[in-house]
């Protein structure tokens, strides 16, 4: 979001008179005072639509999030509202209805295991393995449903949950975005990020992602296909793999339906709790909390250092029972060594996790933290 610092071109709104926010790449630019939609050329010019959040919306979602979280309850009197801000991303929404008929060539691998007995009546286990090519094909049809951000560079961690959100709401018509000349500017609030990607370049993305998505789904279904065929001709022998030789796979697009160019809000706020700063963004429209870093209240910090220590415990233990048998019979004792080093790992990550979301904690208990965890570990493993 702030990656992309707008330059201003020294271009005014028509309507208003003010400075309009354009970058390059910009085909739409709506004036943040009046509403009033600019296009860079003639040659865009379109319809928008708009999912208005009001200026009330923002701390008042904020709040209700704060009173109805089970977490955030807990330490909402300590917890300070800084800043909000509501942006408006523009997407299109496109649904894709495609069918296929398919064929393909598959190798599978196959393998059995057989019980045996040695010359002296031990019995032992041998796995037999073979490989067959079998053929499919069928029909295959399905909807696909994509969303499009009309930028070229969005922070997706956001505009991702924003846009799946508002997906669900879209189709179950939880939400009607309105003609942008119908918006009334004077309650709206936020900045509208400019819209760079034009519908007939955001047609055929959908179109190219939908067929993607079509051929590698067709693809599973041949590989499971395949693997069954395959178990049905070989009684007694399971597939394990297979991998595709051959294959026809046209894609065939029977309808295909793209929204116009949609505005659609999501507010982030700041908020400060124990002399940090937090973040959580919630939909505009309904104040939906999508993503966020909640502060780790100190419950859930001894969660996660008790889970450090039991992952580190159960690997690193499973991982020297390997170790000392692998010794013991004078097979490979680096699978002991690798299980080792995982449960280490594993510590450290959770150590860490710990440690990160409670950053009021001094530098010297985190170092006596880790040191005594791994300090422990090593006790333990010395009594082995
Ligand atoms: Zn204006």
């Amino acid at each position: 979001m702030s990656s992309d610092a707008p330059r201003t071109v020294g271009i005014r709104c028509p309507r208003c008179g003010a400075p309009l926010e354009i970058t390059p790449e910009s085909i739409l630019v709506v004036c943040k005072y009046c509403g009033y939609p600019y296009w860079t050329s003639q040659a865009y010019v379109y319809p928008i639509y708009i999912v208005p959040s009001y200026s009330e919306h923002a701390s008042r979602f904020f709040e209700s999030w704060l009173k109805t979280d089970k977490d955030m309850r807990k330490i909402a009197s300590r917890v300070v509202l800084k800043q909000v801000q509501t942006t408006y991303v523009p997407a299109y929404l496109a649904d894709s209805y495609t069918s296929t008929d398919y064929y393909g060539k598959l190798r599978v691998r196959l393998e059995k295991r057989v019980t045996k007995k040695d010359s002296e009546g031990n019995t032992y286990t041998e796995i037999r393995r073979k490989s067959v090519t079998v053929t499919v094909d069928g029909h295959f049809e399905k909807e696909y449903q994509i969303n499009i951000v009309a930028r070229r560079s969005v922070d997706k961690t956001i505009v991702d949950p924003i846009l799946s959100h508002f997906r669900e709401d879209y189709n179950n018509r939880y939400v009607t975005p309105q003609p942008l000349a119908r918006a009334d500017w004077s309650k709206i609030k936020g900045d509208v990020l400019s819209a760079e990607i034009p519908p007939k370049d955001a047609e055929s993305y959908a179109r190219d992602e939908t067929c993607d998505m079509l051929i590698s789904d067709v693809i599973d279904g041949m590989r499971r296909k395949a693997k069954k065929i395959a178990e049905r001709r070989n009684p007694g022998w399971r597939a394990t793999s297979a991998d595709v030789l051959e294959k026809k796979i046209p894609c065939n697009i029977e309808k295909f339906q793209m929204s116009p160019l949609m505005l659609v809000p999501y507010i982030v706020a700041l908020y400060d709790y124990g002399g940090k700063i937090y973040k959580a963004v919630f939909s505009g429209w309904d104040g939906m909390r999508v993503w966020g870093e909640e502060p780790i209240l100190p419950t859930q910090r001894l969660l996660y250092y008790t889970a450090g220590l039991t992952s580190t415990g159960l690997l690193a233990g499973l991982g020297s029972a390997i170790l000392i048998s692998a010794i013991k019979s004078g097979s490979d004792p680096l699978i002991g060594i690798g299980l080792l080093l995982v449960g280490l790992l594993v510590n450290g990550k959770f150590a860490s996790l710990s440690i990160k979301g409670a950053r009021i904690e001094k530098i010297d208990d985190k170092k006596k933290e880790k040191e005594s965890a791994s300090e422990r570990l090593i006790e333990w493993l010395v009594k082995w």
